[in-house]
């Protein structure tokens, strides 16, 4: 049998304080699997600079010139995780069998990449890395994850469970994904849905390496609401649910409070009538900002701007033509 060629791709956004560790360890196991004859000695690993402010590019840059087996994507400026991901996996494709995709903090297991060729030799197109335990991640982190996962799954979209971004996808799963032209992709979501063979390893998630993360809360929350939108109107529909719940609700006190009038008890009324003047304006606005959220969405797909811009490529064009800045 030949060897697969594999490309790992590792999105990285300011990341000088790991990438030296990051780059140390993924070259000694691409080493190893390339001495066992489990990958082509054509494997690389490519890195790609989601913009950085620090130093991240020119790392990635002179690792290129002393190391084979090192590449760069430098993205012109920063487009966030998945499209950074993006950029790498559809640059990664046409030289690969199949492509692993890590995050630069070292926090998967590395070792899992064995296993998952295993899988790919098996027949699997898609390999994905599952986080047995959270207990790294704060208290925090892990419950909301959770909420996530849970209305993910009541709105029928299918993630699988405890999954990053850290997966195999062969080269045929990537051409196939190249067909989502989503602007907003959600590569979590997608992927499942391409629907090919597909296989799980599970592995113990660590604690990022060093530096710090690169979502904060605020990014985090922006990250699932676009998840759900992304996939599901039926947050439109509750709120269609809801308007018709309490129109109903509200003819039936209109009819409530008309009776008691025509048996000559008036009502002071002052109470009930501010309450539902605020319920139901509170109503209305939520449900126009839900759907301006989804006509924002059609408004950003229908420019089909592209996802993101390479400014400088050492995968394809070899690295010695290039110059630095
Ligand atoms: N990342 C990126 N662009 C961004 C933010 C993050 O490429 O705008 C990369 C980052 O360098 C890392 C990966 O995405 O390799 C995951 O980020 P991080 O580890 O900070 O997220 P967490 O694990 O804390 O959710
Ligand atoms: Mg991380």
């Amino acid at each position: 049998m030949i060897e697969p060629v594999l490309t790992i791709v590792v999105p990285c956004y300011n990341e000088e304080e790991v990438l030296p560790e990051t780059m140390n360890q993924l070259d000694k196991l691409i080493k190893q699997l390339i001495s066992e004859q489990l990958v082509s000695n054509r494997t690389k690993i490519l890195f790609v600079d989601d913009g950085s402010k620090d130093r991240t590019w020119e790392m990635i840059y002179k690792a290129g010139l002393r190391n084979e087996h090192v590449r760069g994507l430098k993205l012109s400026r920063n487009v966030g995780h998945q499209n950074a991901l993006l950029a790498g996996l559809f640059a990664a494709k046409e030289i690969s069998d199949c492509v692993v995709s890590i995050d630069a903090d070292l926090q998967d297991d590395i070792e899992v990449i064995r296993e998952f060729i295993h899988k790919f030799n098996e027949g699997n197109e898609i390999v994905y890395g599952v986080r047995k335990r959270r207990d790294t991640d704060t208290f925090f982190k892990r419950s909301t994850a959770q909420g996530f996962y849970k209305i993910m799954k009541k709105m029928g979209v299918d993630l699988v469970y405890n999954h990053a971004d850290f997966r195999l996808m062969s080269k045929r799963a990537l051409m196939e994904l190249e067909g989502f032209k989503e602007v907003n992709l959600f590569l979590r979501g997608i992927v499942p849905l391409l629907g090919f063979r597909s296989d799980i390893v599970y592995y113990d998630r660590k604690e990022r390496q060093a530096g710090e993360t690169k979502y904060p809360l605020k990014k985090m929350l922006a990250f699932a609401f676009d998840g759900v939108t992304s996939f599901s109107v039926s947050p439109i529909r509750f709120v269609l649910f809801i308007g018709f719940v309490s129109f109903f609700l509200s003819l039936l006190f209109g009819l409530y409070f008309l009776m008691l009038k025509a048996l000559g008890e008036t009502q002071t009324g002052w109470t009930s009538l501010i309450t539902s003047i605020w319920l139901i304006g509170g109503l209305q606005l939520i449900a126009i900002g839900l759907i301006g959220e989804y006509v924002g969405k059609i408004y950003k797909e229908s420019k089909h701007r592209p996802k993101f811009i390479i400014d400088i490529d050492t995968f394809s064009i070899p690295a010695p033509r290039h110059h630095l800045i």
